[in-house]
């Protein structure tokens, strides 16, 4: 099965504190992966890394079984790891032809998108007048456009309400189902049991269990986080 990122004894410092704590793990395509782990934890600092913009202490990554230099490597990942930003006074379908004009992709691929994300109805909404939910459905939307190998996010429901956080949840289910590989970021227990297939449960920087999800439900240890989680929002 093709790996299709790896990520190998990485430690990422800033100043004196210790982000991440040599950590490894493997992300094979199909995978729904989370990176759970309550704030602070490094998760951010991890899809930086590995998306290039933030700088690794010391540690390797590869994506595509290596096959690929990462400038070209990230041209098949499609990435939210900020809250949605587009034009206010352009409508969602207008953003998006803009999108494709500036990575050259066919402008075909904006309606089966927000279809996918169920923002055909308000295609030619203004982004401004869209809720917190719709506006992170376009974002995905607009990360798929490319039909990435693998799409990434960073505490995708963060903010929304119940209803928008069953639906980016359905969807991300669905992006998953339709073979796209998914790399999630959340300090949600109950948001990576629900989506994940695979998880990587992060603490101060240090991995405490890498491995398929079920695994999380026989470690009790494992439950506190969540305990902690609560407390620090
Ligand atoms: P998470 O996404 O799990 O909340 P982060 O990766 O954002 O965790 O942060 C891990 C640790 O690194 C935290 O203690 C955070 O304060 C610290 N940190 C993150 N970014 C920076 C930065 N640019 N400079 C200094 N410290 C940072
Ligand atoms: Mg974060």
């Amino acid at each position: 099965m093709e790996t299709i990122l790896s990520i190998k004894n990485l430690s990422k410092r800033y100043g004196s504190l210790q982000a991440l704590n040599d950590i490894s793990f493997e992300i094979k395509k199909g995978h729904v992966y989370g990176i759970l782990g309550p704030n602070g934890s490094g998760k951010s600092t991890t899809l930086g890394i590995v998306l290039n913009v933030v700088n690794a202490t010391s540690g390797d990554y590869s994506w595509f079984d290596g096959k690929m230099k990462t400038h070209d490597a990230l041209k098949k990942v499609g990435a939210i790891i900020e809250r949605p930003n587009f034009y206010p006074y352009m409508t969602a379908q207008e953003n998006l032809r803009l999108v494709c004009k500036i990575k050259n992709i066919n402008y075909n691929k904006v309606l089966e998108k927000l279809e996918l994300v169920g923002l055909t109805e308000r295609k030619d909404s203004k982004f401004s007048s869209f809720s917190l939910g719709m506006k992170q459905r376009l974002a995905i939307a607009s990360a798929l456009l490319n039909d990435p190998e693998i799409l990434i996010l960073d505490e995708p429901t963060n903010g929304l309400d119940p209803q928008g956080i069953h639906q980016i949840r359905d969807i991300i289910k669905h992006i998953a189902a339709q073979g796209t590989t998914i790399l999630l970021a959340s300090h949600l227990l109950d948001e990576v049991e629900k989506v994940c297939t695979h998880v990587v449960v992060l603490r101060k920087g240090n991995i405490l269990y890498t491995g398929s999800v079920d695994g999380i439900s026989v470690n009790e240890g494992l439950y506190e986080l969540q305990a902690e989680d609560t407390q620090n929002l």
